[in-house]
């Protein structure tokens, strides 16, 4: 089948490398510096406000940045029953979120400002994310399409891309005409508020975006459980997705959809032919930018055993340069983790490890902030990994030259299949790879992490999500109206 190309340009973002854009940048960032912001459900109608709970700075624990009043049960109860699909043409519909999309990009300076204090992340995940935020906009705008809507969808996004993801996700459901009823992650509500009353803004009506922040076992249970609820999109762990599947099954109509992008345990090839130093870029890139909070990190890292001593060698000493620290300056290659639980769990990991005598080396942690630094591994395979370790922990194996066939298959057995990563100089052994491995995104001579709205449709499989892929010519087909499905009597 053909496939839509919507006419459209990917956002030119901001480079890093002129130093007029960064001033530029930090003039605009500056004025959001203290800033307190507040974030209370956006619904078409009056619910009594619960009282505001802070939010956190994971860098600076005593900023003061703003509080969030969670969505009450009445407050969701509004949300819901108002709902009412997007009626306007599809053409309407993508004008309006391509204006979304222009406001979002005059809006850089609060967005990067929020990106840094609601959720540590450094400039240079800033600009991807700002760029990857209107991107889908842009995109799904373009692609809008002019079969029925679902009719109301409920979108739950994480802390970790809180603004692409986010506006990813709601302007897919909006652009195929639903109704969306988002719940932004717990930890970054502020900047969800930001982003939907930027959206309202450009002129989607509220019935057909409402914002009801808060917890996942309250607001989340709720939106995910109503009847009167079409589909579900969600982005986190694959625990929270099963326990919205069985949710969905007990409480909606039959093949209602649920559009499910989950964990990973993602691993990485290099074999001996591969070039040291193009290898040791993508790794440390791969499993440490964003303080490997991405879902598409490299966790497991196969090193063919000839090259592997000098290959770690090379590994120590590049990651003993990432600069640890604030989040707002151009210094720093990696923030913190999102907060103290996160910290905590990634930390128990490495402490366990380290008892086992299996860390390779330990780096200073700062004190402030909820920081983890960059820690490796030794693991025989990717078998002695029980779970996704969602930080800064790159897990190291080697493998000998007859053992790829086996790597591929333990790889394969995780159940999951989101990234995956090869170094190689033989074109051979790309195709033999790439035609076994059970991976949404394969990455080959570079790091695995990024995906390009419009060029790299994102997603797994497996244990890692239920497709369409994010970004992809495929999304907006989940989002339209179900046929009715025939259930036995
Ligand atoms: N799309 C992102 C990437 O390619 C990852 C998204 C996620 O972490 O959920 O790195």
């Amino acid at each position: 089948a053909e496939l839509y190309e919507p006419e459209r340009m990917n956002s030119a973002g901001f480079d890093l490398h002129d130093v007029p854009t960064m001033q530029k940048i930090d003039a605009a960032r500056e004025t959001y510096r203290t800033t307190q912001w507040h974030a209370a459900p956006l619904i078409a109608g009056d619910a009594p406000e619960f009282s505001p709970l802070p939010v956190r700075n994971p860098f600076r624990p005593g900023d003061d940045l703003g509080t969030v009043s969670h969505a009450s049960p009445e407050a969701v109860e509004i949300a819901i029953s108002s709902a009412a699909p997007w009626a306007a043409t599809p053409e309407e519909r993508g004008d309006i979120l391509a204006k979304a999309a222009d406001l979002y990009e005059e809006n850089f300076g609060a967005f990067f400002a929020l990106l840094a204090r609601e959720a540590g992340k450094t400039p240079m995940d800033q600009v991807a994310e700002l760029r990857e935020a209107v991107d889908f906009l842009r995109y799904y705008g373009a692609n809008a399409p002019s079969k029925p809507a679902a009719g109301v969808f409920s979108c739950i996004s994480p802390w970790n891309f809180p603004l692409a993801i986010f506006s990813g996700q709601i302007s897919a459901a909006l652009a195929a005409g639903n109704a969306v009823i988002a719940k932004p992650a717990d930890q970054t509500p502020l900047i969800a508020h930001e982003a939907v009353k930027l959206l309202h803004k450009a002129g989607v009506p509220r019935s057909a975006l409402q914002l009801v922040p808060g917890s996942g076992s309250k607001v989340g249970a709720a939106i995910t459980s109503d009847p009167r609820v079409n589909g579900v999109c969600f982005t986190g762990s694959t625990a929270t997705a099963q326990r919205i599947r069985k949710a969905m099954a007990e409480n909606m109509t039959p093949g209602t959809p649920l559009i499910a992008e989950t964990g990973g345990l993602n691993a990485m090839i290099v074999d001996s032919t591969a070039l040291p130093e193009q290898a040791v870029t993508a790794i440390v890139e791969s499993a440490f930018q964003s303080a490997g909070q991405r879902c598409s990190a490299l966790r497991c890292l196969y090193l063919q055993e000839d090259i592997a001593a000098p290959v770690i060698e090379m590994l120590k000493g590049a990651v003993k340069e990432l600069q640890l620290g604030d989040p707002w300056s151009y210094a720093t290659d990696s923030g913190p983790v999102i907060d103290a639980k996160a910290q905590e769990d990634i930390a128990s990991h490495i402490a366990q490890a380290d008892q086992e005598g299996r860390v390779m080396f330990e780096l200073p942690t700062p004190q402030t902030g909820t920081f983890v630094a960059p820690t490796m591994i030794k693991v025989d395979s990717i078998k002695d990994l029980e779970r996704e370790i969602f930080g800064p922990v790159l897990h190291v194996a080697t493998f000998k030259a007859d053992e790829l066939d086996q790597v591929i298959d333990d790889i394969n057995n995780t159940g999951y299949g989101l990234t995956f990563g090869l170094q190689t100089r033989i074109d051979d052994r790309v195709q033999h790879v790439s035609e076994r491995i059970k991976a949404g995104n394969i990455y080959v001579n570079r790091n695995q992490i990024g995906a390009i709205v419009g060029s790299q449709p994102f997603g797994g499989e497996g244990l890692s999500g239920t497709g369409p892929k994010a970004g992809g010519p495929h999304y907006l087909s989940r989002f339209g109206k179900v046929d009715a499905v025939q259930t036995e009597e």
